[in-house]
């Protein structure tokens, strides 16, 4: 029989539909391989039982032969998203053992179209890193290895659970949150594709939450046709997220092969960044001539207030979470360290549940927040995120997608970045901007770096036009034909 782990969603669902696989079978094949690799430490808590639970449910649907959109696809849910009755830590300690007593919008929607909840996939603390190294609950393993160096390397992060469950073959999707480029860095580090849809696209209700008004879920496969499925459950109008957008989703998929002649793809000039490995401004142009042999055109564009992307975003993301993560008190959620007095106990739950990281971000942000210094920091990066956007709106008059870099290197090692935080941050350059300006973007794999990591292009898109972003990536994904694979994969595919 085929490895079934190793087929793509849309070959999954072609199987499951002619009856070549049961998806008791196809998630049986994801267990045993999420079993084997658990030295990833790709999930918090693995949902096994709830998988073989919801298989049997989907073998019944394909035997009366209603299968739905994803109906028997395996999956990896970031724990960041709520599952009714299911653990969700958003890997900290403050929330170790709450389940919470309702479903997020977007895990409820993959379970409507059939899904299957193999685990919750581990994440740095509260979506807060590049590299998932915050994590109450240890570091994610990249899959891929530097060639001949077996050092550990990063998967990427926030969701790095997730995009290296999937890179592995252990889950066949996943979802992700980006609030600064979470889901598009580690699709990047991990060799698949992921996409972080506008801003308002997909329901954060039931979302742990960050920095709400840069948070937005998405969704990692293992190429584009994949991804158009996974976020065409997931995307919606949804009542109960204010922010949620009442725009029609259109069918994803019939934007892929879609010819991209005459599309205008602007390259931004600043994003030729200091410090940018020389592999990844190569890759840039390949890929800017992959486009070009497409039939696209080719634009010079400028957004002027790139630079300031990254200090506005450490402002806002920080002061926003500061306030979020206030309800963390030892009252209602996850832990509580008894105290003296009521105070006290705030004091030690929050000084034990939470990491330093976190402490980090809720300090800075309540320190721009506080009544001498928020015109000073808050409202003024505030002001220049409008610029941001500005710049955006101008480029777009220009062009129909962009197309940058993902990440300025490929994954490094565990341990490395981690001097001073800022040479952490800088890891976001290239996709903080678009998340300021709320804007989709989606990073795919397109070649391999000369030590053997994979190396991501980013294409960004105007608001509410995923489809667009879609059609461009195919467009490179199908003249890169990325085939590589983790070479922890490599003996086992043979
Ligand atoms: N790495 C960025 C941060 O640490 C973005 C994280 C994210 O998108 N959730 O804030």
């Amino acid at each position: 029989m085929t490895n079934l782990t190793h087929l793509t969603i849309k070959e999954a669902l072609t199987g499951l539909k002619k009856k070549d696989f049961t998806v008791s079978e196809l998630t049986a094949a994801h267990i045993k391989a999420t079993e084997a690799a658990r030295h990833l430490n790709c999930y918090i808590t693995e949902t096994f039982d709830v998988a073989r639970k919801q298989s049997k449910e989907s073998d019944a649907r394909y035997a009366k032969g209603d299968g739905r959109l994803l109906d028997g696809i395996p999956i990896a849910m970031k724990d960041l998203f709520c599952t009714e009755g299911i653990q969700t830590t958003a890997a900290s300690k403050i929330l170790k053992g709450f389940k919470p007593p309702y479903e997020s919008t977007v895990s409820g929607n993959l379970f409507r179209d059939g899904a299957v909840m193999l685990g919750k996939a581990n994440l740095d603390e509260f979506a807060m890193g590049s590299s998932n190294t915050t994590s109450a609950y240890g570091n994610v393993i990249n899959p891929w290895r530097r060639k001949g160096d077996d050092k550990p390397l990063v998967p990427g992060g926030s969701s790095g659970g997730s995009a290296a469950a999937v890179a592995a073959r252990l889950a066949m999707g996943a979802t992700g949150t980006d609030t600064g480029g979470s889901i598009r860095q580690p699709a990047a580090f991990c060799g698949i594709t992921g996409i972080k849809p506008t801003y308002g696209r997909c329901s954060r209700f039931g979302v742990v939450a960050f920095a709400s008004s840069l948070d937005q879920p998405g969704a990692f496969a293992r190429n584009t046709e994949d991804c158009a499925l996974l976020l065409q459950s997931m995307a919606g109008f949804d009542p109960k997220d204010s922010t949620s957008v009442n725009c029609p989703v259109p069918d994803y998929t019939q934007f892929l092969g879609q010819s991209v002649k005459g599309l205008k793809v602007g390259m931004p000039r600043e994003y030729r960044i200091d410090g940018t490995s020389p592999e990844i401004i190569k890759l840039w142009e390949s890929g800017v001539q992959m486009m070009r042999d497409a039939g696209a055109e080719i634009v010079d564009v400028s957004l002027p207030h790139t630079k300031y992307a990254l200090q506005t975003y450490y402002v806002i993301a920080p002061a926003e979470c500061s306030s979020n993560l206030a309800r963390y008190d030892g009252v209602r959620f996850g832990l509580r360290v008894e105290g003296e007095n009521l105070i006290d106990m705030y004091e030690k739950t929050r000084a034990a549940g939470f990491g330093k990281e976190v402490k980090r971000r809720i300090l800075i942000g309540t320190y721009v927040l506080s009544a001498g210094y928020y015109d000073a920091y808050y409202n003024k990066a505030r002001r220049v995120r409008k610029l941001i956007w500005q710049d955006f709106t101008e480029a777009y008059k220009k062009c129909d997608v962009l197309l940058t870099p993902t990440a300025p290197t490929a994954a490094f090692a565990i341990g490395d970045n981690m001097q001073d935080p800022v040479t952490m941050y800088l890891n976001d350059i290239f996709t903080i901007p678009a998340s300021m300006a709320g804007m989709p973007g989606m990073s795919l794999p397109v070649g391999l770096s000369s030590d053997g990591l994979p190396l991501g292009l980013q294409l960004l898109g105007r608001p509410f036009d995923e489809g667009t972003v879609f059609k461009a990536a195919h467009a490179i994904e199908k003249a890169a034909n990325f085939t590589a694979l983790p070479q922890t994969l490599l003996s086992k595919v043979a």
